[in-house]
Protein backbone atom coordinates (compact mmCIF):
# COMPACT_ATOMS: atom_id res chain seq x y z
CA UNK A 1 0.00 0.00 0.00
CA UNK A 2 1.20 3.70 -0.30
CA UNK A 3 -0.46 6.36 1.13
CA UNK A 4 -2.72 8.86 0.27
CA UNK A 5 -1.95 12.73 1.17
CA UNK A 6 -3.95 14.52 3.75
CA UNK A 7 -3.16 18.00 2.23
CA UNK A 8 -3.44 19.83 5.24
CA UNK A 9 -2.42 23.25 3.24
CA UNK A 10 -5.23 23.25 1.04
CA UNK A 11 -7.68 21.80 4.12
CA UNK A 12 -6.25 25.05 6.00
CA UNK A 13 -6.61 27.62 2.57
CA UNK A 14 -10.16 26.53 2.55
CA UNK A 15 -11.13 27.39 6.29
CA UNK A 16 -9.44 30.79 6.10
CA UNK A 17 -11.32 31.42 2.81
CA UNK A 18 -14.39 31.13 5.25
CA UNK A 19 -12.93 33.19 7.96
CA UNK A 20 -11.95 35.96 5.57
CA UNK A 21 -15.78 35.50 4.22
CA UNK A 22 -16.98 35.72 7.78
CA UNK A 23 -14.75 38.57 8.86
CA UNK A 24 -16.08 40.20 6.04
CA UNK A 25 -19.81 39.97 6.68
CA UNK A 26 -19.27 40.71 10.43
CA UNK A 27 -17.30 44.18 9.57
CA UNK A 28 -19.74 45.15 7.25
CA UNK A 29 -22.81 45.10 9.31
CA UNK A 30 -21.03 47.45 11.41
CA UNK A 31 -18.56 45.65 14.05
CA UNK A 32 -14.87 46.73 14.52
CA UNK A 33 -12.48 43.94 12.91
CA UNK A 34 -11.34 41.41 15.45
CA UNK A 35 -7.94 41.96 17.14
CA UNK A 36 -5.22 39.46 17.95
CA UNK A 37 -3.06 40.55 20.77
CA UNK A 38 0.48 38.34 20.51
CA UNK A 39 2.74 38.75 23.04
CA UNK A 40 6.43 37.17 22.71
CA UNK A 41 8.72 36.82 24.98
CA UNK A 42 12.89 36.42 23.88
CA UNK A 43 14.21 35.80 20.17
CA UNK A 44 13.93 31.96 20.11
CA UNK A 45 13.72 31.93 15.95
CA UNK A 46 11.29 29.28 16.09
CA UNK A 47 8.83 31.04 17.75
CA UNK A 48 9.33 34.64 15.61
CA UNK A 49 8.54 32.19 12.36
CA UNK A 50 5.37 30.70 14.66
CA UNK A 51 4.40 34.24 15.18
CA UNK A 52 5.18 35.89 11.63
CA UNK A 53 2.97 32.98 10.05
CA UNK A 54 -0.09 33.70 12.29
CA UNK A 55 0.22 37.53 12.03
CA UNK A 56 0.89 37.24 8.46
CA UNK A 57 -2.46 35.00 8.09
CA UNK A 58 -4.43 37.33 10.35
CA UNK A 59 -3.84 40.27 7.31
CA UNK A 60 -4.90 37.78 4.98
CA UNK A 61 -8.30 37.16 6.94
CA UNK A 62 -8.69 40.52 7.77
CA UNK A 63 -7.77 40.45 11.44
CA UNK A 64 -5.98 42.92 13.12
CA UNK A 65 -2.81 41.98 14.95
CA UNK A 66 -0.32 43.79 16.78
CA UNK A 67 3.12 41.69 18.63
CA UNK A 68 4.26 42.76 21.76
CA UNK A 69 7.68 41.70 22.04
CA UNK A 70 9.10 41.08 25.53
CA UNK A 71 12.95 40.49 26.80
CA UNK A 72 13.66 37.20 27.60
CA UNK A 73 14.45 38.94 30.73
CA UNK A 74 11.43 40.21 31.47
CA UNK A 75 9.69 39.43 34.96
CA UNK A 76 6.56 37.20 35.66
CA UNK A 77 4.91 39.99 37.03
CA UNK A 78 5.65 42.61 33.98
CA UNK A 79 4.69 39.39 31.93
CA UNK A 80 1.48 38.87 33.92
CA UNK A 81 0.48 43.20 34.31
CA UNK A 82 0.99 43.17 30.19
CA UNK A 83 -1.70 40.33 30.38
CA UNK A 84 -3.97 42.17 32.21
CA UNK A 85 -3.76 44.95 30.34
CA UNK A 86 -4.47 43.57 27.64
CA UNK A 87 -7.69 41.05 29.60
CA UNK A 88 -9.12 44.91 29.79
CA UNK A 89 -8.78 46.06 27.01
CA UNK A 90 -12.45 46.23 24.94
CA UNK A 91 -10.81 46.46 21.68
CA UNK A 92 -8.63 43.45 22.09
CA UNK A 93 -10.39 40.14 21.18
CA UNK A 94 -7.80 37.19 21.37
CA UNK A 95 -4.77 36.89 23.11
CA UNK A 96 -1.85 34.78 22.32
CA UNK A 97 1.36 34.02 24.41
CA UNK A 98 3.79 32.14 22.11
CA UNK A 99 5.05 29.60 23.88
CA UNK A 100 8.14 28.48 25.11
CA UNK A 101 8.49 30.96 27.77
CA UNK A 102 11.83 31.48 29.34
CA UNK A 103 12.46 28.76 32.11
CA UNK A 104 12.29 31.38 35.14
CA UNK A 105 8.61 31.81 34.38
CA UNK A 106 6.02 29.24 34.79
CA UNK A 107 4.04 28.36 31.40
CA UNK A 108 1.05 27.66 33.02
CA UNK A 109 0.40 30.10 35.65
CA UNK A 110 1.00 32.64 32.86
CA UNK A 111 -1.89 30.87 30.86
CA UNK A 112 -4.06 31.18 33.53
CA UNK A 113 -3.58 34.96 33.94
CA UNK A 114 -5.56 35.35 30.10
CA UNK A 115 -9.04 35.95 30.37
CA UNK A 116 -10.36 32.62 29.21
CA UNK A 117 -12.89 34.43 27.05
CA UNK A 118 -9.89 35.31 24.73
CA UNK A 119 -7.91 32.78 24.81
CA UNK A 120 -8.04 31.94 21.84
CA UNK A 121 -5.61 29.04 21.77
CA UNK A 122 -7.83 27.32 23.95
CA UNK A 123 -4.63 26.28 26.93
CA UNK A 124 -6.96 27.50 29.81
CA UNK A 125 -7.61 25.53 32.29
CA UNK A 126 -10.84 26.83 31.97
CA UNK A 127 -11.72 25.68 28.11
CA UNK A 128 -9.72 22.57 28.66
CA UNK A 129 -12.24 21.69 31.50
CA UNK A 130 -15.19 22.67 29.00
CA UNK A 131 -13.65 20.35 25.97
CA UNK A 132 -13.17 17.94 28.39
CA UNK A 133 -17.10 17.95 29.42
CA UNK A 134 -18.38 18.52 26.30
CA UNK A 135 -18.90 22.42 26.42
CA UNK A 136 -18.37 24.95 24.19
CA UNK A 137 -15.34 26.50 24.61
CA UNK A 138 -12.16 27.41 22.39
CA UNK A 139 -10.48 24.30 21.55
CA UNK A 140 -6.57 23.94 21.30
CA UNK A 141 -5.32 24.87 17.39
CA UNK A 142 -3.75 21.80 16.52
CA UNK A 143 -6.21 19.18 17.93
CA UNK A 144 -9.31 21.31 16.60
CA UNK A 145 -7.19 21.33 13.28
CA UNK A 146 -6.92 17.84 13.13
CA UNK A 147 -10.23 17.12 13.51
CA UNK A 148 -10.98 19.12 10.20
CA UNK A 149 -9.05 16.96 8.66
CA UNK A 150 -10.40 13.91 9.48
CA UNK A 151 -13.85 15.60 8.56
CA UNK A 152 -12.74 16.85 5.04
CA UNK A 153 -11.23 13.72 3.86
CA UNK A 154 -14.50 11.55 6.16
CA UNK A 155 -12.08 9.94 8.21
CA UNK A 156 -14.18 8.09 10.60
CA UNK A 157 -13.26 8.01 14.51
CA UNK A 158 -16.28 5.59 16.14
CA UNK A 159 -14.97 3.10 17.16
CA UNK A 160 -11.39 3.15 16.03
CA UNK A 161 -8.69 2.50 18.00
CA UNK A 162 -6.66 5.89 18.31
CA UNK A 163 -2.71 5.81 19.36
CA UNK A 164 -2.14 9.22 20.48
CA UNK A 165 1.82 9.67 20.63
CA UNK A 166 3.16 12.64 23.11
CA UNK A 167 0.90 13.79 26.30
CA UNK A 168 1.66 17.47 26.52
CA UNK A 169 -1.06 20.18 27.13
CA UNK A 170 -1.25 22.06 24.13
CA UNK A 171 -1.13 19.20 21.78
CA UNK A 172 -1.54 15.36 23.17
CA UNK A 173 -3.64 15.40 26.13
CA UNK A 174 -6.72 17.39 24.18
CA UNK A 175 -6.57 14.91 21.45
CA UNK A 176 -6.42 12.28 23.48
CA UNK A 177 -9.32 13.75 25.00
CA UNK A 178 -11.64 15.02 22.12
CA UNK A 179 -10.80 12.19 20.59
CA UNK A 180 -12.15 9.00 23.33
CA UNK A 181 -15.14 11.53 23.90
CA UNK A 182 -17.67 9.18 23.66
CA UNK A 183 -20.20 11.46 22.61
CA UNK A 184 -18.36 13.23 19.66
CA UNK A 185 -15.29 10.96 18.06
CA UNK A 186 -16.10 8.05 19.95
CA UNK A 187 -12.64 6.51 19.52
CA UNK A 188 -10.55 3.38 21.93
CA UNK A 189 -7.82 6.08 22.47
CA UNK A 190 -4.33 5.37 24.23
CA UNK A 191 -2.13 7.70 25.28
CA UNK A 192 1.40 6.71 25.03
CA UNK A 193 4.71 9.47 26.22
CA UNK A 194 8.83 9.00 26.89
CA UNK A 195 7.85 6.63 30.08
CA UNK A 196 5.65 3.86 27.72
CA UNK A 197 7.59 1.24 27.73
CA UNK A 198 7.66 -1.16 24.24
CA UNK A 199 5.99 2.24 22.16
CA UNK A 200 5.46 -0.67 19.24
CA UNK A 201 3.32 -2.59 21.09
CA UNK A 202 0.73 0.41 21.07
CA UNK A 203 1.53 2.43 17.76
CA UNK A 204 1.23 -1.55 15.44
CA UNK A 205 -2.48 -1.57 17.09
CA UNK A 206 -3.36 1.82 15.81
CA UNK A 207 -6.28 2.23 13.10
CA UNK A 208 -5.13 6.26 13.29
CA UNK A 209 -2.00 6.96 14.98
CA UNK A 210 -1.22 10.64 15.73
CA UNK A 211 2.39 11.59 17.50
CA UNK A 212 3.52 14.59 18.69
CA UNK A 213 6.74 13.96 20.45
CA UNK A 214 9.09 16.19 18.97
CA UNK A 215 11.60 13.28 18.18
CA UNK A 216 12.30 13.35 14.23
CA UNK A 217 11.47 9.57 12.96
CA UNK A 218 10.30 8.55 15.86
CA UNK A 219 8.25 6.07 14.37
CA UNK A 220 9.23 3.63 11.57
CA UNK A 221 7.39 1.60 9.12
CA UNK A 222 7.84 -1.60 11.57
CA UNK A 223 5.81 -0.02 13.66
CA UNK A 224 2.46 0.43 12.14
CA UNK A 225 -0.21 -1.97 10.76
CA UNK A 226 -1.07 -1.78 6.99
CA UNK A 227 -3.96 0.65 6.52
CA UNK A 228 -3.46 3.11 9.53
CA UNK A 229 -3.87 6.84 9.18
CA UNK A 230 -1.10 8.84 10.36
CA UNK A 231 -1.33 12.56 11.29
CA UNK A 232 2.76 13.63 12.03
CA UNK A 233 2.40 16.99 13.91
CA UNK A 234 5.82 17.07 14.45
CA UNK A 235 8.35 19.74 13.35
CA UNK A 236 11.88 19.06 13.90
CA UNK A 237 14.57 21.09 12.21
CA UNK A 238 17.67 19.33 11.47
CA UNK A 239 20.89 20.04 10.10
CA UNK A 240 21.03 19.69 6.14
CA UNK A 241 24.17 21.38 4.37
CA UNK A 242 22.23 21.13 1.00
CA UNK A 243 19.59 23.25 1.98
CA UNK A 244 19.94 27.18 1.54
CA UNK A 245 19.00 27.72 5.33
CA UNK A 246 21.22 24.80 6.56
CA UNK A 247 18.31 22.55 7.90
CA UNK A 248 15.32 21.21 7.16
CA UNK A 249 11.77 20.56 8.58
CA UNK A 250 10.98 16.97 9.48
CA UNK A 251 8.02 15.19 11.81
CA UNK A 252 8.02 12.84 14.07
CA UNK A 253 7.71 9.66 11.42
CA UNK A 254 9.81 8.11 9.00
CA UNK A 255 7.85 9.62 6.04
CA UNK A 256 9.21 6.94 3.43
CA UNK A 257 8.55 3.58 5.41
CA UNK A 258 5.61 4.66 7.29
CA UNK A 259 4.18 5.95 3.84
CA UNK A 260 4.44 2.49 2.27
CA UNK A 261 2.00 0.82 4.88
CA UNK A 262 -0.23 3.67 5.81
CA UNK A 263 -3.90 4.32 4.02
CA UNK A 264 -3.39 8.20 4.69
CA UNK A 265 -0.70 10.50 6.23
CA UNK A 266 0.12 14.22 6.61
CA UNK A 267 3.38 15.64 5.45
CA UNK A 268 5.78 17.46 7.35
CA UNK A 269 5.72 20.76 6.36
CA UNK A 270 2.05 21.28 4.63
CA UNK A 271 0.56 18.76 6.99
CA UNK A 272 -1.13 19.56 10.74
CA UNK A 273 0.94 23.12 10.80
CA UNK A 274 -1.58 25.33 8.15
CA UNK A 275 -4.48 24.04 10.24
CA UNK A 276 -3.16 25.15 13.39
CA UNK A 277 -2.74 28.53 12.23
CA UNK A 278 -6.49 28.79 10.13
CA UNK A 279 -7.70 27.30 13.59
CA UNK A 280 -6.43 30.46 15.73
CA UNK A 281 -7.96 32.95 12.99
CA UNK A 282 -11.40 30.91 13.53
CA UNK A 283 -11.15 31.35 17.52
CA UNK A 284 -10.00 35.14 17.17
CA UNK A 285 -13.21 35.41 15.23
CA UNK A 286 -15.32 33.54 17.60
CA UNK A 287 -13.96 35.31 20.43
CA UNK A 288 -14.92 38.88 18.57
CA UNK A 289 -18.17 37.72 17.57
CA UNK A 290 -18.47 36.72 21.48
CA UNK A 291 -19.95 33.26 20.45
CA UNK A 292 -18.64 30.55 23.29
CA UNK A 293 -19.05 33.08 26.13
CA UNK A 294 -21.96 35.76 25.29
CA UNK A 295 -21.39 38.91 27.72
P1 LIG B 1 6.30 18.57 24.22
O1 LIG B 1 7.79 18.49 24.25
O2 LIG B 1 5.60 19.49 25.14
O3 LIG B 1 5.71 17.11 24.47
C1 LIG B 1 6.25 15.99 23.83
C2 LIG B 1 5.50 14.75 24.27
O4 LIG B 1 6.03 13.64 23.56
C3 LIG B 1 5.65 14.44 25.76
O5 LIG B 1 4.43 13.98 26.27
C4 LIG B 1 6.72 13.32 25.80
O6 LIG B 1 6.55 12.44 26.89
C5 LIG B 1 6.42 12.62 24.47
N1 LIG B 1 7.60 11.95 23.92
C6 LIG B 1 8.81 12.48 23.69
N2 LIG B 1 9.66 11.54 23.23
C7 LIG B 1 8.95 10.39 23.17
C8 LIG B 1 9.26 9.05 22.81
N3 LIG B 1 10.49 8.72 22.41
N4 LIG B 1 8.30 8.13 22.88
C9 LIG B 1 7.04 8.45 23.29
N5 LIG B 1 6.69 9.70 23.65
C10 LIG B 1 7.64 10.64 23.60
O7 LIG B 1 5.94 18.86 22.70
P2 LIG B 1 4.63 19.47 21.99
O8 LIG B 1 4.55 20.91 22.27
O9 LIG B 1 3.45 18.61 22.23
O10 LIG B 1 5.07 19.30 20.47
C11 LIG B 1 5.38 18.04 19.92
C12 LIG B 1 5.83 18.22 18.48
O11 LIG B 1 4.79 18.79 17.74
C13 LIG B 1 7.03 19.17 18.30
O12 LIG B 1 7.80 18.71 17.22
C14 LIG B 1 6.38 20.49 17.96
O13 LIG B 1 7.22 21.33 17.20
C15 LIG B 1 5.21 20.01 17.14
N6 LIG B 1 4.07 20.90 17.12
C16 LIG B 1 3.49 21.09 15.92
C17 LIG B 1 2.37 21.87 15.83
C18 LIG B 1 1.74 22.04 14.50
O14 LIG B 1 0.96 22.94 14.31
N7 LIG B 1 2.02 21.15 13.55
C19 LIG B 1 1.83 22.49 16.96
C20 LIG B 1 2.43 22.25 18.20
C21 LIG B 1 3.55 21.44 18.27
Amino acid sequence: MSASILDGKMVAGLLRENVSRDVKRWTETGNRKPRLQVILVGDNPGSHTYVSAKTKACLEVGIDSDTLILPDTVSDKELKDTIRQFNNDDATDGILVQLPLPQHIDPMSVIETIDHRKDVDGFHPMNIGRMTTGQPCFRPCTPAGIFEIFNYYSIQTKGKHAVMVGASNIVGSPMAILLSRENDSKATTTICHKYTRDLTRHTIDADILIVAAGSPGLITGQMVKEGVVVIDVGINRVADNQSEKGYRLTGDCEFDSVSKKASWITPVPGGVGPLTVAMLMKNTLLAAKKSIYPV
